[in-house]
């Protein structure tokens, strides 16, 4: 499929409106940004940025959306996310080709990423039947006591540019459901990807008669999403990025008394054991580390080796790693795309620079690579070296593909050290012994939100609750009951006796 085909099957011309109430586009006067590939360097298209009258546009829509949306039967909702999913599935192959392009995944990985939407879209169809809330026996007689769930209003969602269109759905799917509608500003640097899903849903959107408003966009950088931090018409705000984005977006909710659901940066580990089978662990350990060029929040960053492996499996780490193939990532036999931009480069070096200055030493080493395929300038090497956990480097998450080797002699020395960090996402233990991957998820074990035994750190399923403690944020997203946070949950106490006896007992007469 050529570039120009995927393009206009997608909607996206060469200048694009960057605003939408999702049956609509809105013109705005805000800055026209350009998309660049990562890729080959290439100008994909450009959009414009929201402005200030086109975001009040927006959030007047998605108010007015929402007194209509939450009236709708939890089930009839569901059924719009189900015909989402259909025109997913129409649309996988160009939008997985988009996302690669725009963001430098594999192309299986850009795949992955939609398929992953339409996981998610029929995950919330099943639960628009599953709201529970309990019921709870009364200590006063004739009474009936029992909790609801109800929708919240406007949900805000920044995403980041790693993930450009899944992050999105996972939490607008599951809202819909709730009867929450949306608000999405997508990373600036992945928003073609943004324009793309509203062009596929806007017609299921309105065929199905859904209230114009549920799906609001609104484009930019760190600006725009200061407008929806503050805005105390979003009653909840999800934010995927940086730790240092987190900050920001954690401290502006928290001023209003807003809720946020913040999914911010890792720092992962894997531990092999003495006890691993070397072979498995291998594989989990380097697509870990390179897989989408190391710029996932799940990616193998650490890995602490027992001292009677150390030497077997670092040498069967540089034989994988001299196996890779680096390069375009839209060819099936490329294993490492592109970094997204030349910013992203600038911080590997500079990261490679303060690895050396700390004492580290290579094992295999890094480079930005040059000529031929490379012209986008954002091509870099995966790259090994041998550190200490207390390293400052080394607590600090670098998105590039740089992994670092530490030794250990007893568990409980690797799992202090696969703790001894600030971020606190995804974590995994390669083991054949029972005692050992009991040790590691028992509350003695890993301070992750995601603990694995004999899988990698990397590539979560949606049925399970996505997110991680510390730095990272402590929201939940995706499956299990993450949707709780998408609601708000009341109590109702029903006395349908004649009496009005108070509770612990109290007697009070008049
Ligand atoms: P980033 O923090 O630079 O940007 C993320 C989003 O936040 C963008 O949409 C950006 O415009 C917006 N933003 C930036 N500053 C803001 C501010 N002050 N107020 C409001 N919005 C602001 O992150 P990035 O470079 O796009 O993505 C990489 C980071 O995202 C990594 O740290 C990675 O670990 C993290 N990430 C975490 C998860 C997770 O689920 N835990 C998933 C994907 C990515």
């Amino acid at each position: 499929m050529q570039l120009s085909e995927i393009l206009s099957s997608l909607g996206i011309q060469k200048e694009n409106h960057g605003t939408s109430t999702g049956a609509q586009w809105i013109a705005s006067q805000g800055e026209q940004l350009h998309s660049y590939s990562p890729v080959d360097g290439k100008e994909i298209g450009s959009f414009r940025t929201t402005d200030s009258a086109a975001y009040e546009a927006v959030i007047q829509k998605a108010t007015e959306a929402f007194e209509v949306w939450r009236m709708w039967p939890a089930p009839k909702r569901g059924d719009v996310v189900r015909q989402i999913a259909d025109a997913l599935r129409k649309h996988k192959d160009p939008l997985g080709r988009l996302v690669s392009y725009e963001m430098g995944k594999s192309l299986q990985e850009g795949w992955g990423e939609v398929q992953e939407m339409i996981d998610i879209a029929d995950f919330a169809v099943g639960l628009s039947r599953q709201l529970y809330g309990l019921t709870m026996h009364s200590e006063r007689p004739m009474h009936r006591m029992y909790e609801q769930w109800h929708p919240l209003g406007i949900v805000g969602v920044i995403s980041a540019f790693n993930f450009p269109v899944a992050v999105w759905s996972w939490n607008a799917f599951i809202a819909w459901v709730c009867g929450d509608v949306c608000v999405w500003k997508p990373s600036e640097k992945t928003s073609l990807c943004a324009l793309a899903c509203f062009h596929i849903i806007g017609e299921v959107l309105i065929n199905a008669g859904a209230p114009e408003g549920i799906n609001g966009l609104v484009c930019g950088g760190a600006e725009v999403g200061k407008w929806l931090s503050e805005d105390t018409r979003v009653p909840l705000l999800s934010a995927t990025g940086s730790t240092r984005m987190g900050k920001a977006v954690g401290a502006a909710v928290g001023q209003r008394l807003g809720k946020s659901l913040l999914e911010l940066g890792g720092n992962n580990a894997i531990i092999i054991s003495e006890h691993a089978d070397l072979n498995m662990a291998l594989i989990g350990c380097v697509f870990g580390a390179v897989g989408t060029a190391g710029q996932r929040c799940t990616t193998t960053r650490r890995i602490i080796i027992h001292e009677n492996v150390f030497e077997t499996f670092k040498e069967k780490l540089v034989h994988a790693y001299s196996q890779l193939v680096i390069g375009d990532p839209l060819l099936e036999t490329t294993h490492v795309g592109p970094l997204i931009d030349q910013d992203a480069v600038q911080h590997y070096m500079k990261a490679l620079t303060e690895i050396k200055a700390e004492g580290g030493k290579a094992v295999v080493e890094g480079g930005v690579l040059s000529g031929s395929g490379f012209e986008s300038g954002c091509y870099v090497k995966p790259c090994i070296y041998e550190v200490e956990n207390r390293f400052k480097i080394v607590q600090h998450e670098t998105f590039a593909p740089i992994l670092y080797l530490m030794k250990y002699s007893k568990l409980e020395e690797a799992i202090a050290m696969q703790n001894d960090v600030p971020q606190g996402l995804s974590s995994a233990l390669f083991t054949l012994n029972m005692r050992e991957a009991e040790s590691f998820l028992s509350h003695q074990g890993s301070d992750c939100g995601i603990a694995n035994i004999n899988i990698g750190t990397s590539g979560a399923e949606i049925g399970g609750a996505f997110g991680g403690e510390k730095e990272t944020g402590g929201g939940r997203e995706s499956g299990s009951d993450a949707w709780k946070a998408y609601m708000r949950r009341q109590t109702n106490t029903m006395n349908w006796g004649a009496t009005l006896p108070l509770a612990q007992g109290i007697k009070f007469h008049v």
